[in-house]
């Protein structure tokens, strides 16, 4: 063993230094199983005292450093190149619940705590904490805020950013920076803590945060409705809006397509509806009052909307069962696609306003360029979010598909840059899309970034070749 790792060793203990490469491979293989890193060894520090000394080492070794929480990322962030000189360093033992403050509306949470378990102690506490998303039962909080996580619930609550109030940081020279405020108002300088969120590990390592957490609603209720275009979907949305206000907490937008993919792959999840429509969106209502002023404001929408000719059917779902089986259907809508065979994944944004003109140019941009390839657009709509998946053309074979990748990033990146969005809203740049984003960042955005990246860590580090 050599003087670095016997180091981290004497810190830790040797439990907490993996370097077996069995024992290592969950963590140096990314969650879509595209791509396996090599790594001197996986650090499991116990404490924030820890990951200080752990990173002190690092620079005295000139090591770098990959954070990683749940490796549930989707941008190959959260784990190492196939150099073998950095150490993933694992937060996941950092799970404690330090406090919950149900008066200030705040629960403060180590980096490792995994979402699911941070929402059920928000509920122990009678509270809500907002972020929801598929991976909530392995991703980690630490993880959430430095992908700036979305979700379900962006429409209503905001992003991982709007719910953080205070972070505590180990920077890249291994100091701890304590700024665990659970303040709403706090104008003293410059915002350190935007700065650590969504910079995926790239500038220190998120150890805690102090998380907003709201009442919990009253009563949750979901629907269903068809229509035929997303530009009728859009009007839907503000429609929804002005009958339900801040009530409406999800609006996901799924073309047929979609649910016949869902349909073939998931036979036994029923679609609603008799006869197929274009479009379908599921909508989300948290009511503070009651399940009849929930389901009364949902009647007076449909029924507004059905006359407008907005939509030509709706549902409603009368039980929590009813409830999951609707929103089953849309999280079944990746699975469905991957069922399907091999496929090329977007995680875009564009002003709402823009979201049916973009996919239509889109569509005909990529028909044009790729015909027959075949469009699985889904996503939330309520945040101008879309996953705006491509699958092969019947018959065409997975493997050449996905060889034209770049081909067909880049036809989807340029009409999302000419609609004024962006290529990654959810997900972050990581090393997938570090190079891709230079095309369209202006030199001095990119400038600034790597200023601050060069004050914040000098020895570049922290997640290097991530981000920029
Ligand atoms: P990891 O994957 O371990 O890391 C992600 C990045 O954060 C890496 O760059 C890593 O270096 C860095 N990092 C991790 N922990 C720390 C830390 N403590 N300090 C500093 N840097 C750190 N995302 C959405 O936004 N919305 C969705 O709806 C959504 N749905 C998803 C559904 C599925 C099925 C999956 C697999 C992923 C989904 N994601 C979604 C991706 C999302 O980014 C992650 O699920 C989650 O936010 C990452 O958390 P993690 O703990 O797994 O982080």
């Amino acid at each position: 063993m050599n003087t670095f790792l016997q180091q981290c060793v004497d810190a830790i203990g040797a439990k907490h230094v993996v370097v077996d490469p069995a024992d290592m491979a969950t963590y140096l293989t990314d969650w879509r199983r595209r791509f396996t890193g090599r790594a001197l060894a996986v650090l499991r520090p116990g404490s924030v005292d820890e990951v200080a000394l752990l990173v002190r080492l690092c620079n005295r070794f000139r090591i770098p450093v990959v954070p990683q929480g749940g490796n549930t990322g989707l941008v190959l962030g959260s784990v190492p190149d196939s150099s073998g000189t950095a150490v993933v360093m694992s937060l996941l033992r950092l799970n404690q619940i330090r406090s919950v403050d149900p008066v200030n509306n705040t629960i403060t949470a180590e980096a490792g705590c995994i979402l699911h378990h941070v929402q059920q102690a928000a509920v122990e506490a009678n509270r809500l904490f907002p972020l929801s998303l598929a991976a909530e039962g392995s991703c980690t909080i630490g993880g959430n805020l430095a992908t700036n996580a979305g979700g379900t619930a962006v429409l209503r609550y905001g992003n991982m950013r709007d719910l953080c109030l205070g972070l505590e940081v180990v920077t890249a020279d291994g100091e701890i920076w304590s700024g665990l405020r659970g303040l709403r108002k706090d104008n003293t300088g410059f915002d350190l803590r935007d700065l650590f969120i969504g910079a995926e590990g790239a500038l220190g390592i998120i150890t805690a945060a102090v998380l907003k957490v709201f009442p919990q609603p009253r009563a949750r209720l979901t629907a269903f409705a068809a229509m035929t275009t997303p530009a009728q979907a859009l009007q839907l949305l503000a429609l929804a809006q002005e009958h339900c206000g801040a009530t409406l907490t999800g609006f996901e937008l799924m073309s047929d397509f979609c649910m016949q993919l869902v349909n073939a792959h998931f036979p036994q999840l029923q679609l609603p509806f008799a006869t197929s429509s274009p479009q379908y969106v599921l909508l989300e209502l948290s009511d503070h009052e009651s399940f009849a002023h929930a389901e009364a404001m949902l009647e007076s929408l449909f029924a507004d909307a059905l006359e407008q000719e907005i939509l030509h059917d709706a549902v409603v779902a009368s039980s929590l069962a009813q409830s999951r089986a609707l929103w089953s259907l849309r999280e079944h809508v990746p699975l469905a696609q991957a069922e399907e065979g091999k496929n090329i994944k977007h995680d875009v944004s564009v002003p709402i306003s823009r979201i049916a003109e973009f996919i239509a140019a889109t569509d005909a941009f990529l028909q044009d360029a790729f015909p027959g390839c075949r469009m699985v657009t889904f996503g939330h709509l309520g945040d101008g979010n879309l996953h705006y998946n491509v699958s092969p053309a019947i018959g065409e074979a997975g493997d050449a598909f996905i060889a034209r990748q770049a081909d067909i990033n880049r036809v989807v990146h340029d009409s999302v840059h000419r609609f004024g969005g962006s290529i990654s809203a959810e997900h972050g740049l990581g090393a997938l899309k570090r190079d891709e984003i230079r095309r369209y960042k202006s030199p001095l955005e990119l400038r600034l970034m790597q200023s601050i990246k060069t004050a914040l860590d000098p020895l570049n580090l922290m997640n290097p070749g991530k981000v920029i």
